[in-house]
């Protein structure tokens, strides 16, 4: 009788909670749009190419939603954090972003890291479906020109790259924590992931830093943009160089991510709050 009624009691449970996760089976989207953020660009000079959106989906199950509030590690913390450490990720299409984005997608993930301590870490997740950030890469067309102009005696050559959002970020939250990123970060087409050909298509036009991938990770912990200029968070950083660097052009151009920040990132994930 009693193991009856325990099973009865395990079954309102369950019962229960199916309704309160799914009232009518369908997914609802997280309630609040953080922010959707893209990358400055100079539309009153340039024809701004389309660039995709991160397509939406129903990411995590609302159940999952909802059992990760009920155990946020962080909860003491009032301002916007992920709910666990560590975040996850997932790279869609890897072999289509290529070995040189991908490593710099990581290279941003390891900088986090290490910046903070390792306060703030990042495991891989098996699909995007399940990934705190979905990190996915778009291919700019028709952005980069050279021309060659031939003179009696001397060549010059003249490259030029469209000025285009380096990456776009959607953070979503729920309430004072965060349920999912996107971030999509977009390189020149024409190059090695595109063309099999030349230097990767995220390479050109920038000086090889982790500056725009830090940034947009930064996106996905709550970070708005910064007005100064000095900091990670300046949309310039989306934006940061239009043609190939000259020789020792790239000195002192690397950015660290800003102390406050760092010092933030600390204090959310150290434990130090936890009860
Ligand atoms: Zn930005």
């Amino acid at each position: 009788m009693t193991k009856l009624i325990l099973m009865a009691a395990v079954l309102l449970a369950v019962l229960t909670a199916a309704c309160t996760t799914h009232p009518d089976g369908a997914y609802q989207p997280p309630q609040q749009n953080l922010f959707d953020e893209k990358g400055l660009s100079k539309t009153e000079q340039q024809p701004q190419p389309q660039l995709q959106e991160p397509v939406l989906k129903p990411a995590l199950p609302q159940e999952t939603l909802q059992e990760e509030g009920a155990q946020d590690q962080f909860y003491h913390v009032s301002r916007l954090h992920w709910p666990h450490m560590p975040v996850t990720y997932f790279i869609e299409d890897e072999d289509g972003c290529g070995r040189y984005e991908a490593n710099r997608i990581r290279r941003a993930f390891r900088d986090i890291s290490n910046a903070t301590g390792n306060a703030v870490l990042f495991a891989q997740a098996n699909d995007s479906g399940s990934a705190d950030i979905e990190v996915r890469c778009s291919f700019i067309e028709d952005c980069y020109e050279l021309s060659t102009d031939i003179y009696d005696d001397y060549v010059i050559r003249t490259e030029t790259i469209c000025q285009h959002p380096l990456g776009i970020t959607k953070t979503l939250a729920e309430g004072n924590r965060l349920a999912k990123a996107y971030i999509e970060l977009v390189g020149l087409a024409g190059f090695a992931e595109t063309r099999r050909e030349g230097p990767s298509g995220f390479y050109v036009g920038t000086c090889g830093h982790t500056i725009t991938e830090v940034h947009e990770l930064l996106h996905a912990f709550g970070y708005g943009h910064s007005e100064d200029n000095s900091s990670i968070m300046n949309p310039e950083a989306d934006v940061f160089s239009l043609t190939i660097q000259k020789e020792g052009a790239c000195k002192g151009s690397e950015k660290a991510i800003d102390a406050s920040i760092t010092a933030e990132l600390v204090n959310t994930y150290s434990g130090k709050y936890k009860g």
